[in-house]
């Protein structure tokens, strides 16, 4: 028979285990006690390394949130003999918490009994820091993802993910579903006359002003694109959105933006057109086909003279 290549004596051993950056420990299965614990936890926790005595020294020392799923969790895996690991926030002695990863692996008698847990404790409060602003920032571009950089409405992908959630909403409970599309009158004119940013700031204003108007919880205000905005009303009839609507027009014209490039002998402000279109969808109807019906409404509302509210294809 050779000889084993590496037979370490119990001092190696020891020296390994104790220069890891990893917390090594034995648990007792029988006792429930700790026959070793890795010096390392005091510097990682601050707890004496004598004082870990117990199974209840440990569920004591972890966050109340986290004691009762993993202790409810090793202890099952390990009376089943599964090795497994568990995260969990470990209390410190000057009262914080540190992210431990938990390795632990089952150790048997011949006979199949479960004899003691022995495994490493991870110090991964750097990776869950790294994960909470990962996930932070994802939360935070998700937001964004939906939202208008100029004016901080709604921007065009929020609008129609709510738009087809409220029309199959509204199919559902054969009722109401309104919509307003607003384009404001001379825009072209007025970023000739005052400039881009100026324009920029009038759309901000009139962003303001349409989310006054339209300011019931489900009502949404959004960019629709451009210097043209949509705004969702569920639940809404007809002519409460033609009340809406005219609500919208009338703020935007008694807000008084001055706008002295307006062509013609119109009042030089700014102002805007406004389709309206109301429907209770159906299986057969199309969502495409009801924005494409109130943007013909809305060119109507431009035919017509501009700085008013069209609920119909008509002029
Ligand atoms: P109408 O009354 O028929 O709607 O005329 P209009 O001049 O508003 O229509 P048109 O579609 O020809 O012009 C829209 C203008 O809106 C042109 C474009 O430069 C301007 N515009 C679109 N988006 C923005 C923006 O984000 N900021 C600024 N300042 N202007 C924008
Ligand atoms: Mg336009
Ligand atoms: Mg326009």
């Amino acid at each position: 028979m050779s000889a084993e290549p590496y037979a370490p004596d119990l001092n190696t051993y020891r020296t390994l285990l104790e220069s890891t950056r990893a917390i090594p420990w034995r648990l007792d299965w029988q006792t429930q006690t700790f026959s070793y614990m890795g010096p390392q936890i005091e510097s990682v926790l601050g707890w004496e390394h004598g004082s870990w005595r117990s199974i209840e020294d440990w569920v004591t020392r972890m966050h109340p949130d986290d004691q009762a799923w993993v202790v409810e969790f090793c202890v099952s895996q390990s009376q089943s003999g599964i090795d497994h690991e568990a995260d969990y926030r470990a209390l410190t002695r000057d009262g914080g918490y540190v992210w431990i990863r938990d390795v632990v692996h089952v150790v048997r008698t011949e006979e199949g009994e479960v004899e003691a847990l022995v495994g490493f404790m991870f110090d991964i409060s750097e990776r869950k820091q790294n994960e909470q602003e990962l996930e932070r920032l994802r939360k935070e571009l998700e937001v964004l993802s939906f939202q208008d950089g100029l004016t901080e409405l709604g921007n065009r992908r929020l609008f129609d993910k709510v738009l087809s959630r409220e029309w199959g909403d509204a199919r559902r409970k054969h009722s109401s579903l309104s919509l307003i599309l607003v384009d404001v009158d001379h825009f072209k004119e007025y970023n000739d006359h005052y400039g881009h940013l100026a324009g920029d700031d009038c759309l901000k204003t009139i962003a303001g002003e349409l989310l006054v108007a339209a300011a019931r919880p489900r009502d949404l205000v959004a960019r629709f694109g451009g210097e043209e905005f949509a705004i969702i009303l569920p639940e809404t009839d007809a002519a409460a959105a033609q009340v809406v609507a005219e609500r919208c027009r009338a703020q935007i014209e008694a807000a008084g933006l001055p706008h002295v490039a307006v062509p013609g002998d119109k009042a030089k402000r700014v102002t805007i057109s406004l389709g309206v279109n109301t429907c209770i969808p159906t299986g057969n109807g199309s969502i495409s086909a009801f924005l494409d019906a109130t943007d013909r409404h809305m060119y109507a509302a431009k035919r017509l003279g501009r700085n008013r509210v069209a609920w119909a294809d008509v002029g």
